[in-house]
Order: structure tokens, then C-alpha cells, then sequence
């Protein structure tokens, strides 16, 4: 018996993607799509799958690049959204670059085209009632606002925001710890603190002057006009702070109270950068306080002055950008269902995922996971150590919140990086030519992620043969 349509809210990189893979496994589905009839401010055509701003699915590197590997990944579970991309192709160095025009029409030509396939042009004003029957919400950053006012009503007003205010976040790995030293401010241990908490960075009076000097002297991106400048207390710039005077941020989120320098505790430092952990898993720290729409080439350069963050390397730069996201790990099961209406799944950018590709990614899983519900065969979540299930595990719970600090939301917009996967199990062998030497420095990094990557490419093909009862025999 064929079973009821699964329908899916928005056509856009996520939904799509869904759409494909539920039609894929013989299920109906009903995408509903409000371009044509309602605009957005940013696309420009009716067509699925536009691309609102860069061309680019970024690095196609499999073997050492993170979002490379997601590509891989989503090429050997049948993506839409990739094989339009790899027919639609630009040159672009080791980049996938496409055709944006080409992709947008391939996409929305191969789905009408699918028999299972319905396209309703309509605007959907409020989460669908129960008679819909199982649902995928996909409708992006700039999701309606009559449907934003009616998901705030489900998840509550605090779990859903409208701009994401990003702070970077480091590879703890990269952080010079002989500079900087783990402590919480008067070294409280919040609920949960295992004393590994914050991680510290010191300043003297003269290297905390150079880097406001910095900070005020450094290339900025401008808001959109339909951003509008959304500067509200607890989430400044950090450069909005520094222009109001230069001893804001050492009274703020650089005050150096009730920290002691581990290395040199007779010497009190000026200033001091926190960094939060960011994850469960502990190889992501962010830096507190440290939103900001600095260019990313000169938050590089600066946030590199900073003592023990001279080699560090960014999962990812901050930001501050017009963004409607709900908060996914509070709200969302290991299935992307929302727990309070578990027929209503997310999917895309509107979970807390960012870029074409990761939206597109969870957009494949949420569209695998309903339509294996649907054939009464529900599908168990991709391994955390495949790019798919990194990325669905730091959605749905591998990220830490922040209850120690009421009013501060911290769950923020992630792109799919290495740190969201976990470490290579003691002993991996990093040379899989069985040669016997070490390597170093850099070497031992790209060996590092072409283990990672193996090992992921290897999960990712036994998940895809894989649903819950297949694993239970
Ligand atoms: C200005 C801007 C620039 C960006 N630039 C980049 C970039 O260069 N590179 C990158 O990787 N990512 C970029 N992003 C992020 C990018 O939007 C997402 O990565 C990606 O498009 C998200 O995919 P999605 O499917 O979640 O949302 P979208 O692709 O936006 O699709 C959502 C769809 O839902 C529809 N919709 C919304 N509300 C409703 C409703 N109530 N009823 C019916 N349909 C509805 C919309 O019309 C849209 O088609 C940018 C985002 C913005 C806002």
C-alpha cells in the first residue's frame, strides 16, 4: 500500500533534498512552496533550490576537508542537491562551484518531473495541523513571519531567534595552553563544570591597547537594508563595544576579575579572553563575548595577537546576521522530530545548521528518517563519527548550552567542521602504508583527517545499508 503523502514546507536547499529522498523511497510528498505567489528579500526566481548568495558548495576535498567530505557522503546516499551541482559545475579550483541558474533549474525540473512529486505555490501561515499527518518544516533563515510567530507559539518565544550573533570558535588542539590555562571566574564550578570549563588567554595593558586599536581600525561588513542593525544588550560587536570607549570591553566580557593567571600568578593580567567549551565532546571552545562583524581575514589576523591564540585555527568566524533558527538541541529528538509534536520535523538552516551543503545534508536525513516511518521501518541516526551524523549530533545535543548564564542563548549556527566529530580511537594508525615513522606538525594534522575521513566514508556506507530492523538481526 502506497502511504500517505509526507509533506514538506519550502523548497528551498533543505527541502528539496527531503522531498527527493522521500519520492526516492516510493513515498508521496507534497512540497509547499511560497515563492511565486510571496518573495522573500533575498531570492530573486520562483525556482527550488536557488542559490541566494555565493555560488559555492566550497571545498570538494573528501580526504581532508570537512564539508568535502559531507559532499561524499551525500553523493553516496543519491543527493539531488549534488548531482545537480556535479552536472552544473564551474571551475573553480578545489572548490565545487556551480552554475546557479543551471542547478536551480535541474532541481526543479528533476522533482516535477517525479511522479510522487506535488509542488503547491502557496504560503504556509501557521504549523500545519495534525490532519496533515507527517510534516518536514524547511523554510530557511527567512522563514514567513506569520509561520515564525506560529513556531515561536509551540516552542516558546526564547527558542527561537531571529538573528544568529556569532562568536568564533576555536580547535581547542590549536590553543597554546602554555600561555593560556583552564579556570571559571572565581573558579565556580557551574552545574555539570568539570574545571575544564573556560579557557583563559592574559593580556598586559600594552597588548590589550594594540588589540583595541586593532579592533577599531579593522574592515567591518555592513547590515543588508533588510537586516536591519539588531543590537540588542548581551550580543554588542565586539568593535560597537571597543567605539564606546576603551575600557568597555575589559569591564565586559574582558575583565580579568577573579582569574588567576596558572603560569604567572604573582602577575595579574590587564585582560583576559575566555573561551567557553563549545561542545560535548570538548574540541571546540568559543570565544565569550566575541560577536562581531569584523571581515573574516582581519578576525584572523587579530584574534591571532591574542596570547596562546597565535596558531589557532577557527572552526568558525564570528558574525551577526539576519536569521530565523529555533533552538534545536533543546527542542528537537536524535530525529530531527520536534518533541512536543513529533509528525512535525526541521530541516535545513532554520535547525541551527549553516551553508547550502549542511542544510542540504539535514534536509536528506529529515526526508530518509520520515519516509522510513512512513514505510514502517524507522532508520536509525547516521554514526557520530560520519559527517552526517557530526553534524546531526551537535543539532540535536552535542552542543552545550549555557544555563549558568540566563539570557544568553548560546546554541548559534554551526558549518560542518572537524571538530564536531569525535577523536580517532588510541592507537588509529595515521600511516596506512605501514610505514613505522612519526609524523609532524602539519603531516600529522592531514593524516589526522584522512583517518577521520576513511573512517567516516566506511560508517557512512554500512549506515546507508542500514535501517533498525537490518541492525537488529
Ligand atoms: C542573505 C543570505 C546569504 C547567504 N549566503 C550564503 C552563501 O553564500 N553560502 C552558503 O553556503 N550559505 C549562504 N546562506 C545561508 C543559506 O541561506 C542557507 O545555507 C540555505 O539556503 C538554507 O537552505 P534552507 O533550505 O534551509 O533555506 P532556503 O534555501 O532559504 O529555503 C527555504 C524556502 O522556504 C520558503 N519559505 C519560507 N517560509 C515559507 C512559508 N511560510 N511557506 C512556504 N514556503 C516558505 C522560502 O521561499 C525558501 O524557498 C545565506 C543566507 C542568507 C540569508
Amino acid at each position: 500500500m502506497v502511504p500517505s503523502p509526507i509533506h514538506v514546507v519550502g523548497g528551498g536547499l533543505a527541502g528539496s533534498e527531503a522531498a527527493w529522498q522521500i519520492a526516492s523511497r516510493g513515498v508521496p510528498v507534497v512540497i509547499h512552496e511560497m515563492r511565486g505567489p510571496v518573495a522573500t528579500p533575498v531570492h530573486k526566481t520562483d525556482k527550488l533550490a536557488e542559490l541566494v548568495c555565493s555560488n559555492s558548495f566550497r571545498s570538494d576535498d573528501a580526504e581532508t576537508n570537512a564539508v568535502g567530505l559531507l559532499h561524499a557522503e551525500m553523493r553516496l546516499a543519491g543527493s539531488l542537491i549534488m548531482a545537480s551541482g556535479d552536472e552544473h559545475q564551474v571551475p573553480a579550483g578545489g572548490a565545487l562551484a556551480v552554475d546557479r541558474e543551471g542547478f536551480a533549474d535541474a532541481v526543479t525540473a528533476r522533482l516535477s518531473a517525479h511522479p510522487l512529486v506535488e509542488i503547491r505555490r502557496e504560503a504556509v501561515d501557521a504549523l500545519p495541523p495534525a490532519d496533515w499527518g507527517p510534516t518536514i518544516i524547511a523554510t530557511g533563515p527567512l522563514t514567513a513571519p506569520s509561520l515564525a510567530r506560529s513556531i515561536a507559539e509551540e516552542s516558546g518565544a526564547s527558542a527561537l531567534a531571529f538573528f544568529d550573533a556569532i562568536a568564533p570558535i576555536v580547535h581547542t588542539d590549536s590553543i597554546d595552553m602554555s600561555v593560556a590555562w583552564f579556570q571559571s571566574r572565581y573558579d565556580k564550578a557551574g552545574p555539570g563544570g568539570t574545571g575544564r570549563d573556560y579557557i583563559n588567554c592574559p593580556m598586559d595593558r600594552d597588548q590589550y591597547e594594540s588589540f583595541i586599536a586593532a579592533v577599531l581600525a579593522g574592515d567591518k561588513t555592513e547590515f543588508r537594508e533588510w537586516e536591519g542593525t539588531p543590537y540588542f544588550d548581551g550580543c554588542l560587536p565586539i568593535e560597537i563595544m571597543a567605539e564606546r570607549g576603551p575600557e568597555t570591553l575589559r569591564h565586559g566580557p574582558m575583565k580579568p576579575m577573579g582569574l588567576t593567571n596558572a603560569h604567572n600568578p604573582a602577575v595579574k593580567p590587564y585582560a583576559v579572553v575566555q573561551l567557553r567549551q563549545d561542545n560535548a565532546l570538548g574540541t571546540l571552545y568559543n570565544m565569550v563575548g566575541f560577536q562581531t562583524k569584523l571581515k573574516y581575514a582581519d578576525q584572523v589576523r587579530i584574534f591571532r595577537t591574542i596570547p596562546g591564540l597565535e596558531q589557532a585555527e577557527f572552526a568558525r568566524l564570528g558574525g551577526l546576521h539576519r536569521n530565523t533558527y529555533i533552538d534545536a538541541p533543546r527542542l528537537l529528538d536524535g530525529q530531527l522530530r520536534l518533541k512536543s509534536r513529533p509528525q512535525l520535523r526541521f530541516a535545513g538552516q532554520v535547525t541551527g545548521c549553516e551553508g547550502y551543503v549542511e542544510s542540504a545534508a539535514v534536509g536528506l536525513l529529515a526526508g530518509r528518517f520520515a519516509a522510513a516511518e512512513a514505510l514502517g521501518d524507522p532508520l536509525l541516526p547516521p554514526p557520530p563519527t560520519t559527517a552526517f551524523g557530526a553534524l546531526l549530533a551537535h543539532i540535536t545535543g552535542g552542543h552545550l548550552s549555557s544555563d549558568d548564564e540566563p539570557g544568553k542563548r548560546s546554541y548559534q549556527p554551526m558549518n560542518i567542521n572537524f571538530g564536531l566529530f569525535p577523536p580517532l580511537e588510541a592507537g588509529t594508525k595515521l600511516r596506512p602504508d605501514g610505514f613505522e615513522g612519526r609524523f609532524r606538525g602539519k603531516d600529522k594534522t592531514l593524516a589526522k583527517k584522512r583517518a577521520i575521513t576513511a573512517r567516516a566514508l566506511d560508517d557512512c556506507r554500512e549506515w546507508l545499508g542500514m535501517t533498525s530492523s537490518q541492525a537488529a538481526k
